[in-house]
């Protein structure tokens, strides 16, 4: 029996797909979708609320076979590794997240059997997937069990029979089940006497059954149900890894994995919006010109939120990149998955806004389409971990290696992010890097992340320091030919560094800024540590790194109207 403490790509010796096959795989993903539900098709269903399951079930099965990507090579499917998920996860946003959603419950719905399931198991319900593009949901949250997984009621009692546990009597109720309505298996989370335990249910078990559709904020192409579990009987078999109490650590060993595509959506949703807002200020005159001319509108409304994604993008690219090499096993790369989706659902979030503000009115109403979007993207911040725990997942952890390293955890980063040069933004990451340092120094002398609200602060404030090093290390490979093969290719080299450096001056203002807030705002007035903290923060450098903001602004502008500088 297998186990199974590997990741998704770990299981495929992180081969993933050759870059024909996920090249293909993305266009088709467009085609299909296009031409089964055209975008005038898709605002119908979300304005009507109905969920095109005819439409899953194609993408999910032999007309299109998206699912394949997500089921390793053994088990009947591609194999992809977490690159090529997340590549075909920010595909699937761009269209819609609410369908991104439908199909991502089947990968996510499976995730228990990958990581936990035996291999009779894995080859019944992974092939299931594989061959007959059966369709899966999660159920973990309860109507009082969210964020804390740990307060579930769901009850499964063993029937005995001749002293041997044959089957358990399922008890309980699930709550915001995606594909709770549509999905042919699930995956339920219960309360077995030896702890948390994943169960497989099959539709329509007696005792099993569901609530109608939720009416949502949006994802409206997505079914969200409560699912009913009473008394319902579910054999020993199919008890993930045919061991009790293992639920809650199977849970989060596929975070690292699981966020990722979350935080692909928050991409691929904040793109799309940008796109189209790109796309409307290059025709919309005010004042005699193009919208798309006006600097005050760009810069704050376009180029601003097109460099929080790819500051997010390279995040999830390099967490993606570690996943498949292995690191991912056990958990080992929860923090990184919460600080990718933290940064790119609420970058995609922000931007999404910024669209609708950039249309005016007309973003205001359906048929310019930012609307629908703005309500798809926010449900990123929500499921698979809500902002606030990632915030504290990240606060957590990174506090734990300040004080292991005695604070040379960041310091070593900064040398790191500084030693790639201003060209692509290393001195100002470095300089947010090193505010956190001092910052989390502070804290520590002063005790003061026993305020909780400070400490999610600084989880913040961690998430954006490390996305402006890993968006510099982008840069800077971008510039030497070593981007991964599959790495998206939007800007080339030139224009990821403008990107680059933009960003990595706005997270060495935020960390200064916002971390003297914080220790100021936490210590009585007076307090000796302010002013130290603000000669550890160099704030001078940082205002000085600002010099030659407005270029790389007008810079970036240019790349993404696609005009000469
Ligand atoms: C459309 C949709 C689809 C979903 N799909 C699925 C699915 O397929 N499967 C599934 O199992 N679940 C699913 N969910 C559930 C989702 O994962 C939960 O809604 C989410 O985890 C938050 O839990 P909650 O709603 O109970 O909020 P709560 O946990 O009650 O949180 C409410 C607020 O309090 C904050 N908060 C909570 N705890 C703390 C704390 N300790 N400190 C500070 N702040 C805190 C949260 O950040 C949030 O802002 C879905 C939800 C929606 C809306």
């Amino acid at each position: 029996m297998t186990t199974g403490t590997a990741t998704r790509s770990a299981t495929t010796n992180g081969v993933g797909l050759d870059q024909e096959t996920l090249t293909l795989m993305l266009a088709s993903l467009r085609d299909f979708v296009d031409a089964a539900l055209p975008i005038e098709r898709r605002l119908e269903l979300d304005h009507d609320d109905v969920c095109p399951e005819e439409v899953v079930r194609a993408m999910c099965g032999d007309q299109l076979g998206v699912q394949l990507v997500f089921v390793p090579e053994a088990y009947g499917g591609f194999g992809g590794g977490a690159f090529d998920s997340y590549r075909v996860c920010e595909c699937l946003a761009h269209i819609d997240i609410g369908l991104a959603t439908s199909v991502f419950a089947t990968a996510l719905g499976s995730d228990p059997v990958v990581i936990g399931g035996t291999e009779d198991q894995k080859s019944d319900w992974l092939g299931r997937i594989a061959e007959q593009g059966v369709l899966f949901a999660y159920g973990a949250t309860e109507p009082d069990a969210g964020s804390d997984l740990g307060a579930l009621r769901t009850t499964a009692t063993p029937v005995a029979s001749d002293g041997q546990v044959t089957a358990y009597r399922i008890n309980g109720r699930k709550q915001w089940i995606s594909n709770g309505g549509i999905a042919d298996l699930y995956t339920v989370l219960a309360l077995a006497p030896g702890g948390p335990t994943w169960f497989v249910l099959e539709k329509g078990m007696p005792g099993f059954t569901t609530a109608k559709p939720e009416d949502k904020h949006g994802i409206r192409l997505s079914n969200t149900t409560a699912l009913f579990l009473d008394d319902v009987l579910v054999p020993a078999a199919n008890v993930v890894g045919l061991i009790e109490g293992n639920g809650l650590v199977q849970a989060q060993q596929v975070f690292g994995y699981t966020r990722l595509m979350v935080a692909a959506f928050g991409l691929g949703g904040g793109w799309e919006a940008l796109n189209r807002a790109i796309a409307y200020s290059q025709t919309r005159v005010q004042g005699g010109t193009p919208l798309a001319r006006k600097q005050g509108y760009t810069h704050k409304l376009i180029v601003a939120h097109a460099a929080r994604l790819e500051a997010a993008r390279a995040f999830v690219e390099e967490t993606a990149t570690r996943v498949d090499a292995g690191e991912g096993v056990d958990g080992g790369l929860n923090t990184e998955g919460a600080i990718a989706k933290y940064m790119a659902t609420e970058a995609g979030n922000a931007a999404a806004d910024a669209a609708i503000q950039a249309h005016g009115g007309y973003g205001y109403t359906r048929e310019y389409v930012v609307e629908k979007i703005k309500r798809d993207v926010r449900i990123t911040t929500i499921y698979e971990g809500t902002s606030e725990i990632l915030e504290m997942t990240i606060a957590r952890d990174r506090w734990q290696r300040h004080l292991k390293t005695m604070g040379e955890h960041y310091r070593a980063a900064a040398r790191a992010a500084a030693a790639l040069g201003a060209g692509v933004g290393g001195d100002a990451a470095a300089l947010a890097l090193d505010g956190l340092a001092a910052v989390l120094e502070s804290c520590r002398v002063g005790r003061l992340t026993r305020n909780q609200h400070v400490l999610l602060r600084l989880g913040e404030l961690i998430a954006h320091g490390e996305c402006a090093a890993s968006l510099a290390r982008r840069a800077s490979a971008a510039a030497n030919g070593t981007l991964p093969p599959k790495a998206d290719r939007r800007f080339d080299p030139d224009a990821l560094a403008a990107i680059s450096r933009v960003y990595a001056r706005d997270a060495a203002q935020k960390v200064v800024s916002d971390g003297m807030r914080w220790v100021a705002g936490a210590l009585p007035a007076g307090d000796p540590a302010v002013p130290a903290l603000a000669e550890a923060l160099r704030l001078d450098a940082v205002r000085a790194a600002q010099a030659g903001l407005l270029d790389d602004l007008d810079h970036v502008a240019d790349v993404l109207y696609a005009r000469a500088s």
